[in-house]
């Protein structure tokens, strides 16, 4: 008999690992995105249903002013970050900025695609 072993190292499956967009320490769901992630890319898909429906086609661009408003996340933006000049022709022709964090959660959004947290990117400037 061994009485000194038990699971309680399991913790009711309550495991706090990398959130792979935010990379914030949380409590993941599925996609391993944390609570905060899951709630902005499901309000991308709520503001923008044209964009996730792949009718918005026009490249992101770089804006370097700091402090507009991130419309995924309504928090200010301080670095330079990823805008669309016009999202869409026919709703307001407002520009439309994210911080590069929530850009990753509308890519995934609006392309159905998972990207990958690999730091290792190849540029291709060959
Ligand atoms: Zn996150
Ligand atoms: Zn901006
Ligand atoms: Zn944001």
């Amino acid at each position: 008999m061994v009485p000194t072993v038990s699971l309680s190292f399991l913790n009711r499956g309550k495991v706090k690992q990398i959130c792979r967009v935010c990379h914030e320490i949380a409590e993941l769901k599925p996609d391993r995105l944390c609570a905060v992630c899951v709630r902005i890319k499901a309000q991308i898909r709520s503001r923008f249903p044209d964009a996730v429906r792949g009718t918005m086609t026009i490249p992101a661009e770089q804006c370097t002013r700091a402090g507009c408003s991130c419309d995924a996340c309504g928090v200010r933006t301080l670095d330079p970050h990823p805008f669309y000049p016009s999202a869409s022709a026919r709703v307001d022709r407002r520009a439309i900025h994210f911080h590069p964090r929530c850009h990753e959660l509308w890519i995934e959004a609006v392309t159905g695609l998972v990207t990958h947290p690999d730091p290792s990117i190849d540029i291709g400037q060959g």
